[in-house]
């Protein structure tokens, strides 16, 4: 069941809409309590909603120092995108749906067409067309129809107004934020310990499922409560300083991030479901530029890790938020670097060498 967090709308996972007819919200998943047994953390994601899959998730979570990582890069097409995107095409089976629609900077346009192409379904990717070449030239080569427009917003708008099939974009498809749900039945199911979490948010759809995940595992008597959930944004794409403390690390003056490409969004129609949770479990946001987060790069990829520059970003607040807290931190790192091969000469010689 499909269901509205703002008047409480409920419709069939079918649904064609991923917003509520009645009022606008976009949907929710609703988990069926009564039919999951105590403690049983597998079923929080039904078993009849996962029709497709490339063998995403399950990614591992290593030590470094006070962190620990999860190595979402590692995922089937380079990104956290892919759980989501598996719930999506999945319901786009179960829906009948021939043609979706996306809209992306990148990492979800890839996964989607990934996981399109594996489900036999057809699909349109709109995105701006300054994002990574490498990127744009995986989304082409996974069989998606291809659409640049100028910027990230855009592409959000040109792909609303898209009617030659459904429109699952990420920003507000329910499933997908089942899919970064899974995130955090597998951080409780690790048995690691940590206090905080740090999470990108440009849609916001990580930062949504972690905390679904980790409030539906209370309510399963699983954990006593949330954990600390950070929100991390670039400079210049901030959206919560309006509603929480806003912490730079370090925005130069008017500065707009470039290499954060994955957080460069200002559209985002779950904003107000965000918002209120991050009031809920976090202290404060924290808006990273350009040249902490080309620090941060370098300090990954000395460690052999090849992340995109947005994961730097999140690394990068981490770094501040273990200074905060005495327990461990999590730091997702959500995309492969590797999709920026060639990555511009001029980054390379800044940050690496
Ligand atoms: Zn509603």
């Amino acid at each position: 069941m499909l269901k509205c967090p703002k008047c409480g709308l409920e419709v069939d996972v079918s649904f064609i809409k991923h917003t509520c007819s009645k009022c606008g919200e976009p949907l929710l998943l609703e988990v069926d309590f009564e039919k999951i047994a105590e403690r049983d953390i597998e079923s929080l994601i039904p078993g009849e909603l996962k029709k497709v899959t490339l063998g995403e998730g399950r990614t591992p979570l290593i030590d470094y120092r006070r962190f620990l990582l999860k190595l979402e890069f590692l995922n089937p097409t380079g990104s956290f995108k892919d759980r989501g995107a598996a719930l999506t095409a999945s319901r786009a089976l179960i829906a009948g749906w021939k043609t979706v629609i996306e809209d992306s900077s990148g990492n979800a346009g890839i996964a989607t067409a990934a996981y399109s192409a594996r489900a036999g379904v057809k699909v349109k990717v709109y995105a701006p067309a300054d994002a990574p070449a490498g990127k744009l030239r995986l989304i082409r080569a996974f069989g998606a129809e291809l659409k640049t427009v100028r910027t990230r917003d855009e592409a959000h708008k040109a792909a609303l107004n898209d009617q030659s099939g459904v429109y699952v974009g990420h920003v507000v498809e329910p499933l997908f934020i089942e899919g970064m749900k899974d995130i955090a039945l597998e951080l409780v199911n690790s048995k690691k310990r940590f206090e905080a979490i740090v999470a990108p948010v440009a849609s916001g759809t990580l930062f949504l499922g972690l905390y679904k995940g980790f409030k539906e595992l209370v309510k399963l008597g699983v954990i006593d409560e949330i954990p600390t959930l950070i929100p991390v944004e670039a400079c210049g794409y901030t959206k919560l300083s309006k509603y929480l403390k806003s912490i730079s690390l370090t925005c130069g003056e008017n500065e707009r991030s470039i290499l954060a490409d994955a957080l460069r969004l200002t559209i985002v129609p779950r904003l107000h479901q965000i918002a209120e949770i991050a009031r809920e479990v976090s202290p404060y946001t924290l808006t990273v530029g350009d040249e902490t987060i080309g620090e941060a790069l370098r300090e990954l990829y000395s460690i052999g890790l090849p992340v995109e520059p947005s994961s730097a970003a999140v690394y990068a607040a981490a770094k501040y938020v273990a200074k905060e807290f005495s327990g461990n931190v999590v730091v997702p790192l959500t995309g492969s670097g590797l999709k920026y091969v060639p990555m511009p000469n001029e980054l390379l010689d800044r940050y690496l060498f």
